[in-house]
Order: structure tokens, then C-alpha cells, then sequence
């Protein structure tokens, strides 16, 4: 290799620089000529780690941390960590590699408060529910090893890491959920095995004494019952041979999201949806606990909010979903890709939502079609592409 100036300045200097600028083959290069620890410090104490979660560049954090960096680390004057740098980019993505790495969450700055706080001070709602959301892998894997006299154990191993990223999702909407258990491999072939374990989880949030977390116990709770729902439209599904298998599993999110996005009676609100999701708090075990007191007040309340935002609140601690930030109509998804084509009043993730939406979407669609669209230009509009696509699904 060429000995240019660069190589022989300190590492420490160069790093700095290169994540100030964004410069990330800078980066790479820097780390590939250095052997030792990563764990640089700049003059104000900051780690190069801590410096690239406040960048909020997920790629220079994840070779950080796989070439060892100490996520814990830092003499940061108001002792920030790693966490708090990433809860104030707003990278949720940042956080949960940090989280993942061992990243305290409970670790308080020189004020007194921890990262999901902060996050939330400067309205990185997103980062704040990733933060209070995540759990350890550990939690999961634990129900893999035998208990006792158990000659298989809870769950098998090879569902630990497809379950802990069901379990990490932020969006609980029950089509997100759904569509999330299709893509997952073996969840849903695994359903009731998946659910058990969940309700365990739940009881095992529910009697941790002080370390007690209401919220977590009851977003546990929710997860299995959704879980069974959807396993319970498949097994009143008639037997299909190996052949269609996969066409069974996307029938199987079809039949729960037309059942859940189904107009009442006023042709808006989501009647059916709301009583499936009463059904689900009423059937939370700790009855006694405040969240579920909480939960059903604001039900029970004179002009309830839907029993959606409820849950979104409670599991999220913060607003439902509002209207001031663009959601996919189907799944509730934040700042979806999409929007529709025709009459660019709707919005989706992609074609997968737009179709499990059209059966409502239809008749507004025409209708809207005539007034102008408000103008977004961040959304990135595949408009013929969905169209034409949407009509072969209709024609068919
Ligand atoms: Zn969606
Ligand atoms: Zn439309």
C-alpha cells in the first residue's frame, strides 16, 4: 500500500473528520489501516461511536461496534452515551443497533435524563417507541433451552431471531402485524407455540416485583392475541395441498385485513376493528394494573377515542395515529412510499397494501379523483406502475 500522508496521521485525527463529513469510504479506510481499539476519543471526550450515532449513519456505527467499540463508553461532559447521541439523530435504526449492543437505555445524562427522554424532548416519537420497545434477544432465546422435565422446549431456536424482530416492531397496527407474520418464516406455521410463549412473556413483565413493566406485559399480550386470531381464520381455511401454500398465506392476511378494514356504518370509522381491539384489552389477564385501568377508562370514556389509538398510546406513550404526518391507510404505517395513482388522496407502503385496501378504497377513489391533490413532493410516486398493476389485480 502507498504511504500517503494521510496513513501517518493519528487515526483518532482523521476519524473525527471523516464522520463530520459523512465520508464514509474515508471511514472504511481509516479503520482498515487501524488494528487496535476503536474506542477514539476527540478533545471534548466524545467516542468516534458516540460521534457516529449523533450522525445518525447507521453503516459507520455497525463496523464500530462490529470491530468492538464500547457502546457504554464516553467521558462526554453532561455524560451522554452512545443512546442519547442516537435518540437525538432520530435514526431509530441507529438505536436499535446500540440497544442491541448492549446500550443502557436506563443510563440518565448529567440532567437526569435517559435517551428515550431525550428523544422525545426534540419529538423523535419514532426513536422514543423503538427505545421503550426494544427487549433483548435473551429474552426470547431463553425459551429455547429445556425446562425441567421438558423433552422439547417452548419454542425452537430457529424462531428466536424472526420472533424478536416481530416482538421489537413499532408499528402494533393489527395489518402491520399481520403482513409482518407472512413475511416472517415459520412464525405462522408456529402460531400456537409463538402465542404460548408470549403469554409467558407477559406473565414474566407482569412479576419482575419492582422492575415490573405494565406497558411491555400488555404489548406481549396483544402480539399473542393478534397471533391467534390470524391462526384461527387458518385453520377454519380448507386444506390446501404444498402447491398453493404460499398463496394460503397471503389469503390468510386478505381475509383478517378485510375483516379489520371493513367501513361501519357511516362508511369511516372502523367498527369491526374497534370491537376485535376491545376484545383484546378486555382479555388482558392484570386487571388490576394500572395501564389496563388506564386503558379502559379512556374507552369507556364519553367520546372514546378508537380503541387503535388506545393501544398506539399505551404500548408507545404517545399520540395515536394523527393526522399531521402521512400514514399508509391500510397498515398505519408512518410516511408510507406510496400513494394512489388515480387520486393521490391515499397513501401506501406499496402494491401489497394498496391492494388490501382497495375494496374500500374503490368507491372513494372515483369520487376524489376529481378534486385536486394535495401536493407532497417527498413522496416517491410509482403511479402507472401501481395502476396498471392494480387493474390486472382488479381484473382478475
Ligand atoms: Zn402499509
Ligand atoms: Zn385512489
Amino acid at each position: 500500500m502507498e504511504n500517503t500522508i494521510e496513513d501517518q496521521t493519528a487515526p483518532e485525527k482523521t476519524i473525527f473528520n471523516a464522520i463530520g463529513q459523512g465520508d464514509l469510504t474515508e471511514f472504511k479506510n481509516i479503520l482498515m489501516q487501524h488494528k487496535g481499539s476503536v474506542d477514539f476519543f476527540d478533545e471534548n471526550g466524545m467516542t468516534a461511536l458516540q460521534h457516529a450515532a449523533y450522525k445518525g449513519c447507521k453503516e459507520m456505527v455497525q463496523m464500530l461496534l462490529d470491530r468492538g467499540a464500547d457502546v457504554n463508553s464516553g467521558k462526554h461532559e453532561y455524560n451522554y452515551t452512545a443512546l442519547h447521541f442516537g435518540a437525538l439523530s432520530g435514526n431509530s435504526e441507529v438505536c436499535k443497533l446500540l440497544l442491541e449492543a448492549g446500550a443502557k437505555s436506563t443510563a440518565a445524562n448529567s440532567v437526569g435524563r435517559t435517551a428515550s427522554q431525550m428523544a422525545a424532548f426534540v419529538g423523535n416519537h419514532h426513536t422514543v417507541a423503538t427505545i421503550n420497545n426494544f427487549i433483548p434477544r435473551s429474552e426470547i432465546s431463553y425459551y429455547t433451552v429445556l425446562q425441567g422435565q421438558q423433552s422439547e422446549p417452548y419454542l425452537p431456536s430457529f424462531l428466536v431471531d424472526p420472533l424478536h424482530k416481530f416482538v421489537l416492531g413499532v408499528n402494533i397496527h393489527p395489518v402491520r402485524l399481520a403482513l409482518n407474520l407472512q413475511h416472517a418464516s415459520g412464525l405462522l406455521d408456529n402460531a400456537e407455540k409463538v402465542s404460548k410463549v408470549l403469554e409467558m412473556l407477559c406473565k414474566k413483565e407482569m412479576t419482575r416485583g419492582s422492575e415490573t413493566n405494565e406497558v411491555m406485559a400488555f404489548k406481549y399480550h396483544y402480539l399473542s392475541y393478534i397471533i391467534r386470531e390470524i391462526n384461527n381464520i387458518r385453520d377454519k381455511q380448507k386444506p390446501v395441498t404444498d402447491s398453493n401454500k404460499e398463496e394460503k398465506k397471503y389469503d390468510i392476511v386478505e381475509i383478517f385485513s378485510k375483516k379489520l378494514l371493513k367501513p361501519g356504518k357511516d362508511g369511516y370509522s372502523l367498527d369491526l376493528m374497534d370491537a376485535f381491539l376491545k376484545d383484546c384489552v378486555r382479555e388482558f389477564p392484570y386487571r388490576e394494573c394500572t395501564t389496563f385501568h388506564q386503558m379502559v377508562t379512556s374507552l369507556t370514556s364519553k367520546d372514546p377515542p378508537p380503541a387503535l389509538s388506545v393501544i398506539n398510546c399505551t404500548i408507545n406513550g404517545q399520540r395515536g395515529f394523527v393526522d399531521a404526518i402521512p400514514y399508509c391507510s391500510t397498515c398505519g404505517e408512518e410516511k408510507p412510499a406510496k400513494k394512489c395513482s388515480k387520486c393521490k388522496s391515499v397513501q401506501y407502503c406499496d402494491r401489497e397494501c394498496q391492494r388490501l385496501h382497495w375494496f374500500v378504497h374503490k368507491k372513494a377513489c372515483n369520487r376524489e379523483s376529481s378534486v385536486p391533490a394535495p401536493v407532497n413532493s417527498k413522496v416517491n410516486v410509482d403511479a402507472a406502475e401501481i395502476t396498471s398493476e392494480l387493474q390486472n389485480l382488479v381484473a382478475g
